[in-house]
């Protein structure tokens, strides 16, 4: 049977030039700070989100974790939005391992947080309260639709941040899927920050790892912090040179993921029994809601899978698809076929 996998774009296996990299890839001792691939990936992440340098972490995960640890001592606050990964998806790792208390303020659908709640929950200065230190920016925003959050508003946050002397970390796990979207450079979006994350095992494609992107002395520090977390890697050229394919060869493809996942919305748009908001599929993530009675979205999701479609219930009335790399337009035909003939039963 067919299979389309949309659970995810970390679902994207190494392409053959990657495979080919990494198994010519250079390597050294990465601890000592001589594996030159990671360094030529770090170099390209620094100059590509117009930051100073970079590091090159295991995952998204630590690639926050590393950055909370960096802006932030014990009991210091953080402010982020209530449907951010960080706060849903990362185990609490923020105060169970970092020690920051995370301050929630609600997003918005499009995944923005209002200037004006973030500007009220940062602490005033008093002995009763935390220090605000850090506010966590995500884009594009992941349980938000996939939205991206444009250069305007970064800028704004950014400037707000400067004003309270707080600091700003992008999750910008697909930060290139964002600038795609908004057809701008991804420095526009990086600028305003003092840290951003983004993954190279999502839409890039590349089997593992995440790179960090600051100035020297914030990397300096996120060094330190990787190694206590067991972040030291040995010789991790034969991953980074996959980042390396990943960044120089599908950030420029990332766009036709996001038409398809546009096909694939418009079409489940036009099924009756599926309700989907349009307005707010503008990258590769898709969410959709089953309205048909008797049909919970954990149902639907394991009808599709019977039928080799595979999708993410994130809740009763949720479901989550998302386009990649090996995700072509007759995949969305197919997967458009499939819905129609299970919700006309
Ligand atoms: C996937 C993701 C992460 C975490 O990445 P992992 O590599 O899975 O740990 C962080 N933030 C966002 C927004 C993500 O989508």
């Amino acid at each position: 049977m067919r299979t389309v996998d949309l659970r995810s774009d970390t679902v994207t296996s190494p392409t053959p030039e990657m495979r080919k990299a990494m198994a010519e890839a250079e390597t050294g001792d990465d601890v000592f700070g001589e594996d030159p691939t990671v360094r030529r990936l770090e170099e390209k992440a620094a100059e590509l989100t117009g930051k100073e340098n970079a590091l090159f972490v295991a995952s998204g995960t630590m690639a926050n974790l590393v950055c909370q640890l960096t802006h932030c001592g014990r009991g210091d606050e953080m402010i982020l939005g209530d449907q951010s990964h960080i706060f849903y998806y990362e185990q609490g790792g923020s105060s169970a391992l970092a020690g920051v208390h995370p301050r929630t303020v609600p997003n918005l659908p499009d995944g923005r947080i209002p200037i004006e709640s973030i500007e009220l929950a940062i602490r005033p200065k008093d002995i009763h309260f935390p220090k605000t230190r850090l506010i966590v920016l995500e884009n594009t925003h992941n349980r938000c639709s996939g939205s991206p959050i444009p250069p305007d508003y970064m800028e704004k946050a950014g400037t707000l941040a400067q004003k309270h002397g707080v600091s700003v970390h992008i999750d910008g796990a697909r930060i290139f899927n964002a600038a795609a979207a908004l057809e701008v450079d991804v420095k526009k979006l990086t600028g305003p920050a003092d840290s951003v994350s983004f993954c190279l095992s999502k839409g890039l494609a590349a089997p593992v790892g995440s790179l960090v992107c600051g100035s020297d002395s914030f990397i300096e520090g996120a060094v330190r912090q990787r190694k206590i977390l067991g972040g030291g890697m040995r010789q991790t050229g034969v991953i980074a040179a996959a980042g390396l394919v990943a960044l120089t060869e599908m950030v420029g493809r990332l766009a036709d993921d996001h038409a398809n996942c546009r096909r694939l919305a418009e079409g489940f748009a036009n099924i009756p029994g599926l309700s989907v908001n349009l307005d707010l599929v503008k990258t590769n993530i898709l969410f959709f809601d089953p309205i048909k009675e008797n049909l919970p979205a954990d149902v639907l999701v394991n009808a599709l899978a019977d039928n080799g479609v595979r999708m993410l219930a994130l809740g009763p009335k949720t479901i989550r698809a998302v386009t990649h790399y090996h995700i072509q337009p007759d995949d969305i035909d197919y997967v458009l076929n499939v819905m129609n003939r299970l919700l006309s039963k």
